[in-house]
């Protein structure tokens, strides 16, 4: 028997709500990766994708591979062994990435930040003065662990004082929040299909400014993995590159993508941010009639993931078990140190939606056993 997923309505970190149009894209014939007509489309991609990050790039390219594959490809080609660099580490992403700058045989400095807080500049000031070695500094623009947003320009800045370079993780912000690859001078950056795109997860947007490119260009030792080599990769993906075969492309999954970028360019950047946040707002209103409250302080809560607080005396796992069973909706559990202290709440690309926002508290109230009237009300109220 085919096999039939359920429809839900995904509210969690992502993936997100994939739109009918995104899905149709996807169910479109497969062509050859190195059909003519196929090479043409993904120059159409890359620029589309240049628009989703604000940036003029030519190295702008989707990474065959879910988020961590484009966090990989940024390490293995930017750190060689014994590079110091610098990483703020709020969550698990900021983790991540102290991982795998190891296991490529670099020195990862750890700056520190409470989960749910956002990445201090001044620690990272202090770390660069303490490290003058130090030519690289990554952190990540939107902890989806916590749901607390860094502030990419202040610490980009901070970064080139020193003389490093900038990689940001941009997974959960590309489409959601305020990024300007460009006009905030960020070296190199890495997202995802799964979040606020809302295609289905499996592709990595990736973007290489001049100094990055640099770097790479001067490595002294080969880059340790063959699959995510940009050097090789650019003989499919690079402009006026001869497209000769590096690896089979996931030919539907990037339809999906393109789709989903077109979906943001008629809908206009800005205008996507403007939409997270005051779905965002709508939700906060509804939580505060539910007497919930949300965990990150208000400067530097992210539009796209909430992390509410889970009440003392509630079973935070059978509240997501009966929010999944009895009303379709999937949010997101915690893990590390928030473990079984919030649930992630995502309003993320086509799941930013007013019905979502509004259908969330209702059911919210329903499995909290509260009235849910005056929350949905103030949620309302902001919406309109
Ligand atoms: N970085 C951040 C901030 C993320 O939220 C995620 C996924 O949730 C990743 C990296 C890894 O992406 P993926 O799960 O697509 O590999």
């Amino acid at each position: 028997m085919s096999f039939q997923p359920p429809r839900r309505v995904l509210m969690g970190p992502g993936p997100s709500d994939v739109s009918d149009r995104v899905l149709s894209a996807l169910a479109r014939p497969t062509i050859g990766h190195l059909d003519p007509v196929f090479v043409s489309f993904m120059d159409e991609l890359k620029e589309h994708l240049r628009f989703a990050f604000a940036t003029k790039n030519e190295l702008t390219f989707p990474v065959s591979g879910p988020g961590t594959a484009g966090m990989e490809t940024c390490i293995m080609n930017l750190v060689e062994p014994e590079d110091e660099v610098v990483v703020a580490v709020n969550g698990v992403f900021g983790g991540r990435l102290c991982e795998m700058i190891e296991r490529v045989g670099g020195k990862a400095v750890r700056v520190n930040d409470a989960w749910g807080k956002p990445v201090d500049p001044q620690k990272i000031q202090d770390a660069l003065t303490q490290h003058p070695g130090v030519r690289l500094v990554a952190f990540v623009h939107g902890e989806t662990s916590t749901g607390a947003r860094s502030d990419v320009e202040t610490l980009v800045k901070i970064a080139h004082t020193h003389g490093a370079l900038a990689l940001v993780d941009c997974v959960t912000t590309l489409g959601g929040s305020p990024l300007e690859m460009d006009a905030w001078d960020i070296d190199a950056a890495y997202s995802g299909s799964q979040k606020c795109l809302s295609a289905p997860p499996g592709l990595s947007p990736i973007t290489f400014g001049s100094r990055a490119i640099k770097k790479i260009e001067s490595r002294k030792h080969p880059v340790p993995s063959w699959f995510l080599d940009l050097r090789l990769v650019m003989a499919y993906w690079g402009g006026g590159a001869k497209r000769t075969y590096h690896h089979t492309a996931p030919i539907n999954a990037l339809y999906g993508v393109h789709e989903a970028l077109l979906i943001l360019k008629e809908e206009g950047r800005e205008q996507a941010w403007q939409r997270h946040q005051r779905h965002h707002e709508a939700l906060a209103a509804g939580l505060d009639g539910l007497g919930l409250s949300l965990f990150v302080e208000k400067n530097a809560r992210l539009p796209q993931l909430n992390a509410v607080s889970v009440p003392a005396g509630v079973d935070e796992s059978d509240v997501r078990r009966r929010l999944l069973e009895e009303h379709g909706i999937e949010v997101g559990a915690a893990y590390g140190e928030l473990a079984g202290r919030v649930w992630r709440v995502g309003l993320m690309g086509h799941s930013a939606r007013s019905e979502n926002v509004v259908y969330f508290l209702d059911s919210l109230g329903n499995v909290l056993g509260k009235a849910s009237e005056a929350a949905s009300a103030a949620a309302r109220k902001v919406l309109s």
